[in-house]
C-alpha cells in the first residue's frame, strides 16, 4: 500500500465510507500488546481490543505465525472439504465446554442466527411445531441481521428496520418472575448474555442463571446463551455461564476466538446438533482455514499462559482501582474479570473523547458509562497506566 496521510485518509473517509460509524479522527496503523500506533505515530494505550477481538493484545507472534503459516498452506477450502482446523477447532471448543458438536461461522451475529434456526429445526423435527418463539431480555444485544436485531432488546437497533423477525418477547434482565410469564408452550428458546456487554457491563443477580437453566429446564425451552463477548477467557472462565456451574443447550462464541480474523462459533449437543442435516444450513467462508489456525493459536497461548487466571487477578486488581478514584469520577463499577464497566459523571461520548486525547481508548458502555475490555494478557503497570489516564479524564470540570 502506497503510503497517504491521515488528513488525506480521512477526507476520502468521509466521500467514500457509509456513515454507519463515527470513529474519531486518527487512522490506526500498527499494534504490538495493548499498544496502537496510529499513522502519526501517536501512541494510544487500546483498551477496546477491538471490542474484546484481540484477546492476546496486538500482534501476537504466535497468532502471526499461525497465519502466515497457513495462509502459505491453504486458504479457503469452502465447507464442501473437510480441514484440520476445522475439525481440530471444534474438538477444541467441546473439550473447553459442555459442547459435543460445533458449527463454525464468520461472525457473532451468524452464530445467533445459527443457534435460532437450529432451535427452531430441533423442534420442527420433534413434531413441536408450535415451538417458534424466542424470549430474549431488554437492554441485549445480539448482533445486527434480521434474525439478531429483532433479538437485541435496544429500540435503537431497530427503528427504521421493521418488518423484524417476528416471534420475539422482550423482558427485564435479571427479573425471572417477568420470564416466567413469557415462557410458553410456543417458546422454542430464551437467549441470554451471561453479562450483557453492550449494554455496559450488567451483571446478573447471583443465582439468575441457573434459575433460568431450571425454568427452561422445567417448559421445555432450549437455552442459549450468547457467549460472544464474554467468552474465551474474558471474564476469568473459557466462559461466563462456567462460573455457575449451568450449562446452555446452544452456546454462541465470536469476537475473541478468531484471534482478530472472522470467525464465530456455536457450540450445541449431539442430540440438538442433530437436526443440522446436510444442505440445511452452511456458510462459505465460516471455518475458515486461516481463521481456524489463528483460534487454535488463541486457544493455546491463553491456556500455556495461564490467562484466564490473568484476568480475574488483572480484573480484581483494576476494578478496585477504578473504585478508589471516588464517586466524583466514578458512580459505579461492575466488572468480572477484563470485562469492567463503570458509570461516571460524565456523559458517556464525553468520557470516551477525553480518555482518547489523554492516550486511552475506551469503548461506550450504556449511556452514562465507559466499558474497558483490555487484552487478556494485559499488565499491572498498563492497567495504573489507565487508571492515572482515567484519573484526570474523569476528574469533575
Ligand atoms: C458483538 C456481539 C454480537 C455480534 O457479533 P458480530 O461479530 O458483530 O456480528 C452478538 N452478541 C453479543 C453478545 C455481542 O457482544
Amino acid at each position: 500500500m502506497d503510503q497517504r496521510t491521515t488528513q488525506d485518509l480521512l477526507a476520502t473517509a468521509q466521500r467514500h465510507m457509509t456513515p454507519n460509524y463515527a470513529p474519531p479522527p486518527f487512522v490506526a496503523h500498527r499494534g504490538r500488546g495493548s499498544i496502537l500506533w496510529d499513522l502519526d505515530g501517536r501512541e494510544y494505550l487500546d483498551f477496546t481490543s477491538g471490542i474484546g477481538v484481540n484477546a492476546l493484545g496486538h500482534a501476537h507472534p504466535e497468532v502471526q505465525r499461525a497465519i502466515a503459516e497457513q495462509a502459505t498452506r491453504l486458504c479457503h477450502t469452502s465447507n464442501l472439504f473437510y480441514h484440520q482446523g476445522y475439525i481440530e477447532l471444534c474438538e477444541r471448543l467441546c473439550q473447553l465446554s459442555f459442547g459435543e458438536q460445533v458449527y463454525l461461522c464468520n461472525s457473532g451475529t451468524e452464530a445467533v442466527e445459527g443457534a435460532f434456526k437450529l432451535a427452531r429445526r430441533y423442534f420442527y423435527d420433534r413434531g413441536e411445531r408450535r415451538r417458534v418463539e424466542f424470549v430474549s431480555t431488554h437492554e441485549s444485544f445480539h448482533g445486527r441481521t434480521m434474525g439478531a436485531i429483532a433479538a437485541t432488546g435496544q429500540p435503537k437497533y431497530q427503528e427504521g428496520f421493521a418488518p423484524l423477525m417476528p416471534g420475539v418477547r422482550h423482558v427485564s434482565y435479571g427479573d425471572l418472575d417477568e420470564l416466567t410469564r413469557a415462557i410458553g408452550a410456543e417458546t422454542a428458546a430464551v437467549i441470554l448474555e451471561p453479562i450483557q456487554g453492550n449494554a455496559g457491563v450488567n451483571v446478573p443477580p447471583p443465582g439468575y442463571l441457573r434459575a433460568v437453566r431450571d425454568l427452561c429446564t422445567r417448559t421445555g425451552a432450549l437455552l442459549i446463551f450468547d457467549e460472544v463477548q464474554t467468552g474465551i477467557g474474558r471474564t476469568g472462565r473459557w466462559f461466563a455461564h462456567q462460573h455457575d456451574d449451568v450449562t446452555p443447550d446452544l452456546l454462541t462464541v465470536a469476537k475473541a476466538i478468531g484471534g482478530g480474523l472472522p470467525l464465530g462459533a456455536l457450540v450445541t449437543t449431539r442430540a440438538i446438533g442433530a437436526a443440522l442435516q446436510p444442505g440445511l444450513h452452511a456458510s462459505t467462508f465460516g471455518g475458515n482455514p486461516v481463521a481456524c489456525a489463528a483460534g487454535l493459536a488463541v486457544l493455546r497461548v491463553i491456556e500455556r499462559e495461564g490467562l484466564l487466571d490473568n484476568a480475574k487477578i488483572m480484573g480484581d486488581y483494576f476494578a478496585g482501582r477504578l473504585r478508589e478514584l471516588g464517586p466524583e469520577r466514578v458512580v459505579e463499577v461492575r466488572h468480572r474479570g477484563l470485562m469492567v464497566g463503570i458509570t461516571t459523571k460524565l456523559d458517556g461520548k464525553a468520557a470516551v473523547a477525553r480518555c482518547r486525547e489523554l492516550g486511552l481508548l475506551t469503548n461506550l458502555g450504556g449511556t452514562q458509562g465507559l466499558r474497558f475490555l483490555p487484552p487478556l494478557n494485559v499488565s499491572r503497570a498498563e492497567l495504573d497506566r489507565a487508571i492515572d489516564v482515567a484519573a484526570k479524564a474523569l476528574a469533575p470540570e
